[in-house]
Parts: structure tokens; C-alpha cells; sequence
């Protein structure tokens, strides 16, 4: 059995359905406990949650903690934080490490949990590694010594200019938010993967229906969740004005599974929703391709689209910091560019569906 205990994650589902950030989380806690030998363990909570347990299994997950209750059916904070901590206080060892997704939930529930364990907890993470600390002890000679096998839990700080690297050593389970769109999910689902799924009774008491879900009524969008898309067009403020997004919009239709994206500035400027800002104030992503029409590449930017696999920056200014990190650069005017762009991309996406077609079809 190795020193360490496991790495816990805690699923996010909502309606029955397991949000994709439980998936990355997946990913990042088998990276973790593979640095650690150790198991990767997993608490879904909800009402009527079927084969859930087996499919967080079948993505890694060794042991799976199930919480199924009707008065789980929809996320409160009270009865959602008692399930958590019910579930720890069960298990022989607590975890070594919690991960929580930087979502609504993850948000709400994790500090909870960090105060009930008074340990600590780093927000937002966009990276996650294992490692060691010395303590010189200075300011608390009592915790002098070499902490091995820490949670660095890496996140942007000081206007996501540094990568800060935050350590809580001293207490289990080390936690961390992970923000969507950061860490790879899962990569090697298996639907024969065996694992140990652990049900967990917990006995709610008055005090935790103190608030009550009345109703929940979801957005409905048609358009694909900028985290999960798999190319990505973003428009800046050399648009020049909110129409500018009809260029934009045009070139995205070209992709299938694509997403419009902006820049702060341009959200700042009533051009478009904030459900479409990429960076540090908005979402982290990941895509296949990301194209920037007139982006000029400022830090709060660059650290949420940075680990798109293939980076296109077209701007007029040559000078602009975009073009020190896109793999593609092209100066020019976006206005220009971007239906050339439309007709090269539109030509390679007619010939790729082509060449499917006539695979079905042999
Ligand atoms: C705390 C904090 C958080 C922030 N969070 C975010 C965030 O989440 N996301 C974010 O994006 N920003 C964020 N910002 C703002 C960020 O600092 C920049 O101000 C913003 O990203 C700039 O947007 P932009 O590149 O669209 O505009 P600009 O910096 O004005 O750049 C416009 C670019 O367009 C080019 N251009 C102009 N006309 C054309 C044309 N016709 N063809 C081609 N190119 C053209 C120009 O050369 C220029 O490079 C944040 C700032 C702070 C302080």
C-alpha cells in the first residue's frame, strides 16, 4: 500500500447527467494518483442516478462513493455539503487530495467542505502536479521539515501575469477547483473497466431543507458550449463594431462543432454576450483550432485560449503580442483575410466530408 491515501474527486451532474468538467476531472485525478501509486476515487451525489456510478468507472475511477437521494434531486448547498462530508467521515482514510470542479456547484460546495476539515483549498486551478515542499519554518518553526508528495495546485495570480503555484502541505485532504476547460478529461474510457461502487446513507434533518428549490429554469442555447468546441473563431475589438461578429460568425459556420468567442473588450462594449468571453474573467479553452480576428493577445486573454492545439492570429498591427504565441500569424486587415480564410477552410471541410462519404459508402 503506498504512504499516501487516494485522490478524490467530487462529480458534477446536473439533471442526471454528468457535467464534462467530472470527466476532466477524471483526467487530471488519474495523472495524480498515477504520481502517487494510489487509487482514484470518485462521490457522485443525486436522485435516480442509475448507471452513473459505472460510467465515472469506466472513466477511471476506481472506487465510486453514492450518495442517491430523492432530496438530492436538485443541487442545495446544506444537503449537498452533508452528503460530502457524511462520505469522508465514512471513509477508513481521508483522502489525500479533493478535487471539486470551478463550477457553480464546485464553487459553492468545496470552501464549505475546506472550513468543515479546516484545511485549505486553491480556487480556480489550471494546472494541477505533484511535488515536494521544504519548510524553512520561519514563520511557524513547528512545520519545519520536507513535505513530500504535495498537490501544487498552479493557477494564474496577480492579473494572470505568473503562474502561482499554491501548496496547503500541512493537512488532508489538499484541495482544489479545477477551472472547465483546463485539464485534459479522461482519455482512455473503458466500458469493461471494473471498479467498487460504495452506497452511502446520510440521515438530513430539518435544518437541511432550510432553503428549498421552488423551480429551476434552464437557458436553452442553441449554440455549441464555447469549452467544448472544437474550433473556435473569436472576434476583438479590431471588429470595429458589433457587426463585426457577422465575419466572425460566417468563418465559425464553416467548422462543424464551432463556437464564436471575444475578447473582453468587445463584451466590455456591449457587442456581444459575456457567455462568449475567452480568458482570464472568462472561459478556458481547449480547442481543436482557434482563430482570432483582430485580437490583440494581451495577457487576460492569451491565458484562457493559450492551450488551443493550432493558434491562427490575423491582425494589421505585426507588432501585436498575439503573433509571440499563435502558430499561424497573418497581418493584415481582419476584413480581408477572414473571407479568404472562409473559402480556403470551406474548400478542405467540402473535401474532408467528401472523402467520409465515399468511405460510408464502399
Ligand atoms: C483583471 C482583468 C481581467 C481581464 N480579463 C480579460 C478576459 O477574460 N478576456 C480578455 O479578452 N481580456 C481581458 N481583459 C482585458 C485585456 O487586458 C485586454 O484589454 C483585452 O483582451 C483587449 O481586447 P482586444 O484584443 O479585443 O482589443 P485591443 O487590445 O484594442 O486590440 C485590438 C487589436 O485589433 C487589431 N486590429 C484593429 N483593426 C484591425 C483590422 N481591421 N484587422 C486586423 N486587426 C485589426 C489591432 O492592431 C489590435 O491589436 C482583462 C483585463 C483585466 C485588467
Amino acid at each position: 500500500m503506498s504512504d499516501y491515501a487516494d485522490v478524490l474527486i467530487v462529480a458534477d451532474q446536473i439533471q442526471g447527467e454528468l457535467r464534462p468538467i467530472t470527466f476532466e476531472l477524471l483526467g487530471a485525478a488519474h495523472e495524480l494518483a498515477g504520481k502517487l501509486d494510489v487509487k482514484v476515487q470518485a462521490i457522485v451525489m443525486g436522485s435516480e442516478l442509475g448507471d452513473m456510478p459505472q460510467v465515472i468507472i469506466h472513466n477511471g475511477a476506481d472506487e465510486v462513493f453514492v450518495v442517491d437521494e430523492p432530496e438530492l434531486k436538485e443541487y442545495t448547498t446544506l444537503t449537498y455539503r452533508k452528503a460530502v462530508i457524511a462520505t469522508l467521515e465514512q471513509m477508513p482514510r481521508p483522502p489525500h487530495i479533493a478535487l471539486f470542479g470551478a463550477t457553480t456547484i464546485g464553487r459553492d460546495l468545496a470552501p464549505r467542505i475546506a472550513a468543515y476539515f479546516e484545511t485549505g483549498l486553491t480556487a480556480d486551478c489550471t494546472e494541477l502536479d505533484i511535488g515536494e515542499y521544504i519548510h524553512k519554518g520561519k514563520a511557524d518553526p513547528s512545520k519545519t521539515g520536507t513535505y513530500k508528495n504535495c498537490l501544487y495546485a498552479i493557477r494564474p495570480s496577480f492579473g494572470e501575469s505568473l503562474k502561482a503555484r499554491i501548496l496547503g502541505p500541512w493537512k488532508n485532504p489538499q484541495m482544489a477547483t479545477a477551472r472547465a476547460g483546463a485539464m485534459i478529461p479522461y482519455q482512455n474510457t473503458d466500458t469493461t473497466r471494473q471498479g467498487k461502487i460504495t452506497r452511502v446513507k446520510v440521515d438530513f434533518d430539518s435544518s437541511d431543507f432550510r432553503v428549498k428549490v421552488i423551480e429551476t429554469v434552464r437557458e436553452v442555447s442553441t449554440s455549441v458550449d464555447l469549452t467544448q468546441a472544437k474550433v473556435i473563431v473569436s472576434g476583438g475589438f479590431g471588429l470595429g463594431g458589433p457587426e463585426g461578429f457577422d465575419v466572425v460568425r460566417d468563418l465559425a459556420n464553416v467548422f462543424t462543432g464551432s463556437a464564436v468567442g471575444a475578447s473582453r473588450k468587445t463584451v466590455d462594449a456591449g457587442w456581444i454576450p459575456y457567455a462568449n468571453q475567452v480568458g482570464q474573467t472568462g472561459k478556458t479553452v481547449r480547442p481543436q483550432l482557434y482563430i482570432a480576428l483582430g485580437i490583440s493577445g494581451a495577457i487576460q486573454h492569451r491565458v484562457g485560449m493559450s492551450n488551443s492545439s493550432t493558434i491562427i492570429a490575423v491582425n494589421k498591427d505585426e507588432g501585436a503580442p498575439i503573433f509571440q504565441f499563435a502558430h499561424y500569424g497573418i497581418v493584415g486587415d481582419l476584413y480581408e483575410i477572414a473571407p479568404l480564410l472562409k473559402e480556403r477552410f470551406g474548400e478542405a471541410m467540402r473535401k474532408e466530408q467528401s472523402a467520409e462519404g465515399a468511405t460510408k459508402s464502399v
